[in-house]
Parts: structure tokens; C-alpha cells; sequence
């Protein structure tokens, strides 16, 4: 029965240069609206996902149904899993990986830091050798964060900005999977983009993430924690709307080369990419929340604190020129537009029945 669902997920419906990609995190939030934009237009693809508990697993296996209702099948297994891993590699020929599985959210890592290393050190390596050793190699677009600036205040961060400063272990973690992916690059022939996405917010998105647990207290009444870092200012992001980042992705696995390895060996160079995704536009946590009560129609009770040391770092703002020239990346969408179809799909996904616990991370 497996098998079968993977061959039927992996037949490519597109004549004009058909992919067939493996999607890790699939069950996850931009997992599933990537797999989702990968098969409309007719490609074949494949999700993986341990359906681990870090944020309700509830929601996961809404994704996975809203997928399995697309003809996408997604695997309940983990990335450190190679023997299953070779098997999907054996069934049917993949051509690109898409790997959006990792231990996300930067407070977490001060509760459960073996997590992090296991699945974004740990998998990220699995995930490598198995590309490796495939014939052919796959190319692989694989998502780093925009926390890799860390502690860097020269904004908007470029690409070429220094990375040494990570202010947690999720960072850490990010920050080593880049290095990590260049020695597969230079050693194995691996064709290889990097991603960093910038706080990526919309429909089916991560219950820790504040914007989603703002709402969520928003409408039960219930206090929400405002941090303000050094000398009072107030916090902001790069809010970046999932559409847009589903074309920053899509994008990276049409203009990704073509892997130059054989039977673990380099044959001539290959590509190496790292892109910033995301919206050039930083909006303070503060204007988030007005924008929020406007859409709730609640007045949010709002308790401003110092932030604590916990991960997360006072601002973050893109410089995305490298994604525009090489990707046609655009971002289209501004936080009072994307929030306001975030608000439309979580009235509709929870009704009533908002559960009451949950985390708050960036
Ligand atoms: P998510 O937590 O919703 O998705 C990740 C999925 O991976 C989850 O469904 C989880 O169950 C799965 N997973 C975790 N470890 C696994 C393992 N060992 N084996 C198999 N599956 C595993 O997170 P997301 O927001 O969709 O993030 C996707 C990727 O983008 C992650 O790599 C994340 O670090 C990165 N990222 C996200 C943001 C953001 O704002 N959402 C920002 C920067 C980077």
C-alpha cells in the first residue's frame, strides 16, 4: 500500500520538464503549501514528516488530509530514517529535494536542544548522504533561516553579512547546516541552494509563532506578553507572507542545476546557493497587533515586557536584491493583506474550539 501511494504521489502530470520532489516537512506549514503550489502545475511530489509534537499535532493531520486530498502522500517517518529514505529513491526516481524538515522556533531550544541537533545536524546529514549516494543525484533546496544574522545590527542584511554572531541554539543549528551543505557542495558535487526565510506568517501556520498566538489569546480575552528590547524599542520583523515564499522556493528548484556526482563522487562543479526570502518591509510587534485587533475586533490586553534572553533578537530586514536578480523573487503581499487572510482562515479552521495552550516564539 506504501509503495503504491508513493508512485501514484510521484507521477508528474506536466509534459514541459516535469519534476518529481521529495518534500520533507511536509505536514508542516510551508511544507504544505509548497507540496500544494508543486502539484497544481502538474509535478510529482512526495512528503515526509515525523508528525512530532512540537506544536499540536492536530493540525499536522489536517495538512496531511488537505494534501492526501491533492494526490499528495506524506510519510509518517523521520529524515534520520535512511533505510526508508533509500527505499522512496529506489521506488521512483526523484529529481529534487525540497527539505523544509527541522526543529523550528528559537525558545524551544533552551527546553529540548537535543531536538534541534537531532533533526537539523543530525537529519540534515542523513538527508545529504542519501542525495549523495542516489543515481542521479537529486538537487536539493533546503530552508535556513533568517536567524542566522543573529546579534549582526547592520540592516537590511545581505547575503554577504557576517553570520558568526548566532543568539540561539536554533540559529547554531542553521548556521552549521550551511557549512555543512558546503562541503557536500565541494566534495560531492551536490547542487545545493540555501534559503533563509524571513518570519513566514498566513493560513495553516505554526501555532508557537506569535502572530497565531496573539490571535489566539486575542480572542479568549487573555493577556499578551509585548517585548521590547534594548533601550525600550519596540521588537519588529520582516513579516513574509507564505504565497511568497512558496514562489521564492518554487523558483529555487526551477533555476537549481543539476547535481555533478556519480556513485559519491564530484564530476565537474556544481552550484551553491543562499538567498534571502523575504519582505524588505519591517513592521514593530506593536503594529502588528493593532492590525490584529482590526481584523478580531478585540481590543488586545496588551502587557509590555523586557525582552529576555531567550533566542530572539530585536529586529531582522532583508536585503533581497539576490533573490530579485537570480529568482524574480517579488514579494507581493503586506502584513495588513496577509494577515487579514490569516484571520479569515483561523476563525474558519477553529470555530469555537481555539485550543488553549500554547507557545510563543518567533
Ligand atoms: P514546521 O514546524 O511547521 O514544519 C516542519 C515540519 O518538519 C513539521 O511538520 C515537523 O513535524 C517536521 N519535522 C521536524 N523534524 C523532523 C524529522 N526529524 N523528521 C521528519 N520530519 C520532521 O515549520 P515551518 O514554519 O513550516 O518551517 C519549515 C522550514 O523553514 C524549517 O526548516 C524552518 O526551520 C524554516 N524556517 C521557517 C521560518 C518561519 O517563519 N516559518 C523562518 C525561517 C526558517
Amino acid at each position: 500500500v506504501w509503495e503504491k501511494k508513493v508512485r501514484q504521489s510521484c507521477l508528474p502530470r506536466r509534459e514541459d520538464n516535469p519534476m518529481v520532489v521529495l518534500v520533507t516537512g511536509a505536514a508542516g506549514f510551508v511544507g504544505t503549501h509548497v507540496s500544494l503550489a508543486l502539484k497544481k502545475r502538474g509535478d510529482g511530489v512526495v512528503g515526509i514528516d515525523n508528525f512530532n509534537s512540537y506544536y499540536e499535532v492536530s493540525l499536522k493531520i489536517a495538512r496531511q488530509e488537505l494534501l492526501a486530498k491533492h494526490g499528495i502522500f506524506v510519510i509518517d517517518a523521520d529524515i534520520n530514517d535512511a533505510f526508508l529514505l533509500k527505499t522512496v529513491f529506489e521506488l521512483v526516481q526523484i529529481t529534487h529535494v525540497m527539505h523544509l524538515a527541522a526543529q523550528a522556533g528559537v525558545r524551544y531550544a533552551m527546553e529540548n536542544p537535543g531536538s534541534y541537533v537531532q533533526s537539523n545536524i543530525a537529519g540534515l546529514v542523513n538527508i545529504f548522504e542519501i542525495c549523495k549516494a542516489a543515481n542521479p543525484q537529486p538537487a536539493i533546496v533546503w530552508a535556513s533561516s533568517s536567524s542566522v544574522y543573529g546579534l549582526n545590527t547592520k540592516v537590511p542584511f545581505s547575503e554577504l553579512d557576517r553570520t558568526d554572531q548566532p543568539a540561539s541554539l536554533y540559529a547554531a543549528t542553521k548556521k552549521a547546516g550551511e557549512e555543512i551543505a558546503h562541503t557536500y557542495n565541494h566534495i560531492y558535487g551536490l547542487s545545493i541552494t540555501g534559503l533563509r526565510f524571513f518570519t513566514v506568517y498566513g493560513p495553516w501556520g505554526r501555532p508557537d509563532m506569535a502572530y497565531f498566538s496573539f490571535t489566539r489569546n486575542i480572542l479568549k480575552g487573555k493577556p499578551i506578553n509585548i517585548y521590547q528590547g534594548p533601550n525600550n524599542k519596540d521588537l519588529a520583523r520582516d513579516f513574509t507572507y507564505i504565497d511568497d515564499i512558496v514562489e521564492g522556493c518554487v523558483a529555487s528548484l526551477d533555476t537549481a542545476e543539476k547535481s555533478t556526482g556519480s556513485g559519491g563522487k564530484k564530476t565537474g562543479p556544481a552550484q551553491l546557493r543562499i538567498f534571502n526570502l523575504g519582505n524588505t518591509s519591517p513592521v514593530t510587534v506593536p503594529t502588528l497587533v493593532d492590525i490584529l485587533e482590526k481584523y478580531l475586533n478585540v481590543k488586545a490586553k496588551r502587557e509590555i515586557v523586557k525582552m529576555p534572553r531567550n533566542g530572539d533578537v530585536p529586529f531582522t530586514h532583508a536585503n533581497i536584491s539576490a533573490a530579485q536578480t537570480q529568482l524574480q523573487y517579488k514579494p507581493e503581499t503586506n502584513l495588513e493583506t496577509g494577515l487579514k487572510k490569516f484571520v479569515k482562515w483561523y476563525l474558519s479552521y477553529y470555530g469555537d474550539n481555539t485550543p488553549h495552550e500554547s507557545l510563543v516564539a518567533w
